[in-house]
């Protein structure tokens, strides 16, 4: 029998595909594409070492040293970013850079004293500004023994690579408005616990901030395997917590940053990682987990246990240590490009659809109806200017593919009683529902229940 649907074999093939509301084939947005590119190598080197430099960014160690210790690291990061806040694209709300200090020792744990340590918090405010989408990575750095605050302990990878993607997110995106808000929170307190992480969270929590999105880049730039020698410099991992089902939001989150990445980065491919971390490692998307939000690691494909958590030395004829000659910048480039893909697409998209609804859920037949409320303008009507694009995929896949009806469009237009049916069985499938904005940007999927 002759089937009248077609689905699309990659998900690449998805967005190239999106039609938008005027009828045009978006093949990635340009602006995003230019974003993309202008993360740069050299950029990306002079953070590195300039991070380095510090000698120390241990939670402990010194906060009035102007070259050395966390403080001083800080002081340096908060100094870039006002520099480009200052220097911002007057079309786009100024951004805003703020120290921010929390207390840690008063619980014992990693720590042999009370004392309020720092962080940065740098606020990209969005024209709209009705979600935000939060970018994460630690300042803070440590050798084998945990409490020692004053060894060399350069951190260049681990996470010197999370510090300098969120330094280049700030520095590109400064220039170029966005509707939605992005915050860059450079944490201190991860080696020690997740501690400066776990205050930001719950900072959001208690201060209701509207977050959709959190993206923590923890060591996001080595490629080579201690003990194997594997080397894999074009596949990075999204982390996506465990045991809670196949559809939760973080698990949405990763597959859009692997779509989105299929289209502005395709050299680099995205693993899907369906679980909370590694083994006996864990990283600041958990403080966010925790409190409840939507929240995955970025981290590179291989570890090099020579290089993290390592005094710098050379013991039996091995070099240890995570020092910036060991970084792939190549690489780490492509990771933030992966990045800043995913939060440009995420920060100009519509919201997610409310109400998804398998609306014949009740009936024996083999087709699938699907329901769901209309995106609200700022009138509080149901915006005009936003589509919508059903995705499905079978039980097994992991990853969305559109869900053609018949007349062979994806697309539905924007509706007070937004509706779709296609001819596949609901019983075969999940479905989900994606609000896209004018310019072809697509929101989180909405899973029909
Ligand atoms: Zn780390």
């Amino acid at each position: 029998m002759k089937r009248s649907f077609i689905i699309f074999p990659a998900v690449a093939t998805l967005f190239l595909a999106l039609s938008c509301g005027s009828g045009q084939t978006v093949q990635g947005n340009p602006q995003v594409a230019a974003a993309v590119a202008e993360v740069s190598v050299d950029s990306v080197k002079v953070y590195i070492d300039e991070l380095v430099s510090f000698h120390t960014r241990h939670t402990l160690s010194t906060q009035t040293d102007p070259a050395r210790g966390l403080g001083a690291a800080i002081d340096f990061l908060a100094d870039r970013c006002r520099r480009w806040a200052g220097a911002a694209n007057p079309d786009r709300p100024r951004p805003i850079v703020e120290k921010i200090y929390y207390t840690v020792g008063e619980n014992g744990g990693r720590y042999d004293r009370i004392v309020d340590v720092p962080e940065l918090m740098v606020t990209l405010p969005g024209t709209k500004a009705e979600r935000e989408i939060l970018l994460v990575a630690h300042v803070d750095t440590r050798v084998v023994d945990v409490m020692d605050s004053t060894a060399f302990a350069p951190g260049a990878d681990d996470d010197g690579s999370g510090v300098a993607c969120l330094l280049e997110t700030v520095r590109i995106l400064s220039g170029i408005p966005l509707e939605q808000t992005v915050k860059c929170l450079f944490v201190s307190g991860e080696e020690q616990g997740l501690d400066g992480s776990r205050h930001f969270a719950a900072l959001a929590r208690s201060q209701g901030w509207p977050v959709q999105a959190v993206l923590s880049n923890d060591m996001i730039g080595n490629t080579r395997a201690s003990g194997t020698e594997l080397r894999e410099d074009h596949k990075v991992r999204v982390f996506s917590e465990s045991n809670s089902g196949e559809d939760t939001d973080s698990r949405q989150l990763a597959r859009y940053i692997k779509e989105m990445a299929s289209i502005y980065v395709p050299e680099q491919e995205i693993v899907l990682n369906y679980r909370t971390d590694r083994y006996r490692r864990g990283g600041d998307h958990s403080s966010f987990l925790r409190e409840g939000f939507t929240a995955v690691r970025v981290c590179e494909y291989c570890e090099d246990y020579e290089r993290t958590h390592q005094d710098v030395r050379t013991e039996g004829g091995v070099d240890y240590g995570d020092l910036p000659s060991y970084v792939d910048f190549d690489y780490l480039v492509r990771n933030i490009r992966v990045n800043i893909a995913a939060v440009m697409n995420l920060a100009n998209a519509p919201a997610c659809p409310a109400n998804a609804v398998i609306a014949n859920a009740t009936e024996l037949d083999n087709n699938t109806r699907l329901t769901w409320s209309p995106v609200l303008g700022p009138d509080g009507r149901p915006d005009p200017s936003v589509t919508y694009q059903v995705v499905c995929r079978e039980t097994d896949k992991s990853e969305w593919l559109p869900a053609l009806p018949l007349g062979l469009s994806d697309i539905v237009p924007a509706s007070d009683k937004p509706e779709f049916y296609c001819p596949l069985s609901k019983d075969n499938y999940y479905f989900a529902i994606r609000a896209v904005s004018k310019d072809g940007y697509p929101g989180l999927p909405a899973v029909a229940k």
